[in-house]
């Protein structure tokens, strides 16, 4: 079979652990076979991001920007334990938050979606993706005791020095306060974010906040979105016969309830945080939850949105063939491959990505899965794969679909 060229490099991100190993099956099986892979690799594995002093992490980013698509394999964020496991010169920052930030981009997470795995709301038919906006709000606060007796004021100095000051509350008893942020550049940022992955995807985009209580904090989120979508994005909208609608939260969590999905959902910091979760948790499996980090200006960071799965790395480390769960990963390779054919009219590299991603949902269609799946598949002809075994039979799918 003729391998498919590519034209530009991806941004290729290695990992930790468990998805590092996995990395590099997927690409033996999977990619090599069938792509003339060309990339630009980066190695954010805890010790070479150690021994670059976390250089590695911000010459990845700038990649990123550079080349517009990237894909990342899941790293481990340390903590204490691993300083020391490690033998780590410092406690090096999360490389999601460091590429995020040099990025300016907005999570996008999304479900893939398989028959016998029944999302627990029975009336959700297709993914819905939940975009969070990373950035202030209760993430980057201020918060004090009260004591009894105190007033609480909010006061904010201008630049000539003029303060402009507001009752918080007088304190009869002892209580607490809190000050938050956020900016006109990062709600403007997560509102391009939005409506651009929308028209991408072809896709409804919802948002929703508290204005109703809020009138100047959440009601500025509103308004700015409104004001983007009017000014830059509703002709696109209407040409390609999407839906931007604007909800109170409550109203949208009860929407999405009811909904089939096929949508995505625009929250703010905190709700996003707590919905992303729940909505991840009634669709299966955090092993099949997708990740897109998007910028304002359209660079794409791909990846999953699990972790490095260290007690799988561990068992395999032993010696054992574990049944950790590829699919997420493949199908971050997979959204990479897409875009980057898009972007270069490759349609054989676009061709390439679908057929991927069937070869993967036909494995598991076909009852041969992992034991996360295994374990919630409601197929009666399902067997249970260690993750080689997986990756074959997907290889063996891919093949057929690719000689077609
Ligand atoms: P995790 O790696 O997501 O794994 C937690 C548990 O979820 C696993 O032990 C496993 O359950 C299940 N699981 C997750 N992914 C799976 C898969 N692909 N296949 C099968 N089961 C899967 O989270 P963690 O253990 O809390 O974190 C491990 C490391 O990952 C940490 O160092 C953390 O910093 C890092 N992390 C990185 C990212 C990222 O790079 N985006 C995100 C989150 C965490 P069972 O053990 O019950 O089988
Ligand atoms: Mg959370």
């Amino acid at each position: 079979m003729q391998k498919i060229q590519m034209t530009t490099p991806l941004v290729e991100m290695d990992g930790d652990e468990m998805t590092r190993v996995l990395w590099q099956a997927i690409k033996d099986k999977l990619i090599h076979p069938f792509v003339e892979l060309k990339s630009e690799y980066y190695d954010l594995g805890l010790e070479y991001r150690d021994a670059t002093d976390d250089k590695v992490t911000v010459e990845a980013a700038e990649a990123c920007k550079k080349y517009g698509v990237g894909v990342k394999c899941a790293t481990i964020t340390p903590n204490k334990q691993r300083v020391e496991e490690y033998n780590l010169k410092q406690m090096w920052k999360s490389p999601n938050g460091t590429i995020r930030a040099i990025m300016d981009g907005t999570v996008f997470r999304a479900p893939v979606t398989v028959g016998g795995i029944t999302p627990t709301v029975s009336t959700w038919k297709k993914p819905i993706t939940l975009a969070r906006h990373a950035y202030g709000d209760i993430y980057k606060n201020t918060e004090l005791r009260a004591p009894a007796g105190s007033k609480a004021e909010l006061v904010i100095t201008a630049p000539d020095g003029t303060e402009t000051r507001a009752d918080i509350h007088q304190f009869a008893g002892d209580g607490v306060v809190m000050g938050m942020h956020n900016t006109d550049a990062s709600i403007s940022g997560f509102a391009r974010a939005c409506f651009r992955y929308a028209l991408d995807t072809k896709q409804d985009l919802w948002f929703s906040t508290k204005d109703t209580i809020s009138k100047t904090y959440d009601h500025r989120f509103k308004d700015i979105f409104a004001e983007i979508y009017e000014t830059e994005f509703k002709e696109a909208f209407e040409a390609a016969g999407l839906e931007y609608f604007y909800t109170l939260i409550d109203d949208a969590v009860a929407r999405v309830i009811r909904s089939e999905g096929g949508f995505i959902w625009a929250c703010k910091n905190y709700d996003g945080d707590v919905m992303s979760d729940m909505v991840a948790t009634a669709f299966g499996s955090l092993a099949m939850m997708t990740s897109v980090l998007v910028s304002p200006d359209g660079k794409y960071e791909y990846e999953a949105a699990h972790g490095t799965v260290t007690r799988h790395f561990y068992k395999w480390r032993a010696g054992e063939k574990t049944s950790t769960n590829p699919v997420a990963t493949i199908f971050a390779w997979s959204g990479a491959f897409r875009k980057r054919g898009e972007l270069d009219d490759l349609p054989a590299l676009c061709a390439y990505a679908d057929a991927l991603e069937k070869a993967t949902i036909d494995t598991i269609e076909a009852g041969e899965m992992t034991g996360d799946l295994y374990l919630i598949s409601t197929l009666e002809n399902k067997k249970k794969l260690d993750s080689w075994e997986f990756l074959d039979a997907i290889a063996g799918r891919l093949e057929t679909l690719l000689q077609a």
